[in-house]
């Protein structure tokens, strides 16, 4: 009697709190609720004490231009204002930086947010997507939330693949294809040749995602003329990585008018903050800081070689802020180098797949940090070979 009352109670908490709770839709049910990405701030909990060197998420540690920096602060009295839907006072200012008109523009909350408006316009269930093998996560974790299908190619000695691509997309149907130029996580990057037949073999009916995020940092060679007038690729810039303002969430799409004008059917509309919006504005204008910045980027990532070579290791050559170092083992042992690291107060972290495994993935950081990372290495190695073996 006892457990059949027990039992009852049961089924009506089964009702009151399932498992799965179905009023979500079928798709949402399908859906892990997880966090993709561990922050820093997390780590630093679970170990007790705060890193040393944070290098582990392609952050700008130099930070943003002080100009950026002032104008936010400045914004900050205003913080009671909403925010202005057509982002007019950047949409101006960078259509004049980028030689294009405004309505080829859209400002969102960083490319992250813009994807996964690109990914709800474009991508039913069931509908094909293509990308690379261990290429951003963000991407297929947005593909995946509206019930898309990801075919990967792998990629080809270290670089992403073109051609690879576009012939999974045309043997597929695939409305949407993903590709980064420099690419997250390897840094390695095409030449604007290379990325424009690329663009030319874009099958019918597939739109070509190209995410420039570190556009910035790559050579003028590896970033093709922007051409507007062409429906068949979409490309997504920020101000999280060259510009140091991760934090303030702010991006742009930039393509054909009517392409990036789908995004008005179903963005946040508010979602751009207005301390992002004049920081960025401040950012954009203070090209003397960017070129400065771009400067010890490339210094760092030299540093980063060295350290490196130091330690009998090699890198990939790298056009981004951070820099794939090869383990020269398998993804077991880079993963425990990583943590060893991070056992020593070194935040890195690296690839999620086979082959690209075998790398940690070390964002250039400053100087102080870079020394940290230094120091480390050796012992994080050894370590490493010692557990992992
Ligand atoms: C960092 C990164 C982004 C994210 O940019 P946000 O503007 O901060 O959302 C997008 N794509 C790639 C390849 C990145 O590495």
């Amino acid at each position: 009697m006892c457990n059949a009352a027990a039992l009852a109670c049961l089924e009506r908490m089964g009702q009151i709190l399932p498992m799965t709770d179905r009023r979500l839709t079928p798709l949402a049910q399908s859906l892990p609720a997880t966090v993709p990405f561990v922050a820093p701030e997390r780590l630093e909990m679970e170990r007790g004490a705060p890193f040393d060197a944070r290098l582990g998420a392609n952050e700008l540690g130099f930070g943003p231009s002080p100009a950026a920096v002032d104008a936010m602060r400045a914004e900050i009295d205003r913080v009671w204002q909403y925010g202005i839907p057509d982002a007019a006072p950047l949409i101006e200012p960078l259509a004049a930086f980028l030689g294009v008109a405004h309505d080829t523009l859209s400002v969102g909350e960083g490319i992250d947010a813009l994807l996964g408006n690109l990914v709800r316009l474009y991508v039913g269930q069931g509908d094909v997507v293509v990308t690379s093998d261990g290429a951003y996560p963000t991407f297929n974790y947005h593909v995946s939330n509206v019930g898309g299908r990801l075919v990967k190619v792998p990629f080809d000695g270290d670089h992403e693949d073109p051609t690879a691509l576009i012939d999974a997309a045309a043997a597929h149907g695939a409305k949407l294809i993903y590709f980064s130029n420099p690419n997250n996580p390897m840094g390695t990057v095409h030449t604007a040749e290379t990325v424009t037949q690329m663009i030319a073999r874009v099958p019918e009916g597939s739109l070509l995602i190209l995410d420039e995020a570190y556009a910035e940092f790559a050579p003028a060679d590896c970033v093709p003329p922007i051409d507007t007038d062409d429906p068949r690729v979409i490309r997504f810039r920020t101000f999280s990585k060259a510009y140091g303002m991760a934090g303030a969430r702010i991006g742009y799409a930039i393509g054909h008018p009517e392409v990036v004008g789908n995004f008005d059917r179903l963005r946040n509309h508010f979602g751009v903050n207005r301390i992002a919006l004049f920081g960025a504005v401040a950012a954009l204008n203070d090209q003397t800081y960017l070129q400065d910045t771009l400067a010890r980027v490339a210094q760092g990532r030299a540093r980063i070689e060295d350290i490196a070579q130091q330690n009998n290791l090699t890198t990939l050559p790298s056009a981004a802020n951070f820099v794939a170092i090869d383990c020269g083992r398998d993804g077991a042992y880079a993963r425990a180098v990583v943590a060893e690291l991070a056992a020593r107060g070194i935040f890195v972290r690296m690839p999620n797949v086979a082959p690209l495994d075998r790398c940690i993935r070390v964002s250039v950081g400053l100087d102080g940090e870079l020394d940290a990372f230094a120091a480390c290495l050796p012992a994080a190695l050894e370590a490493a070979a010692a557990t992992s073996s």
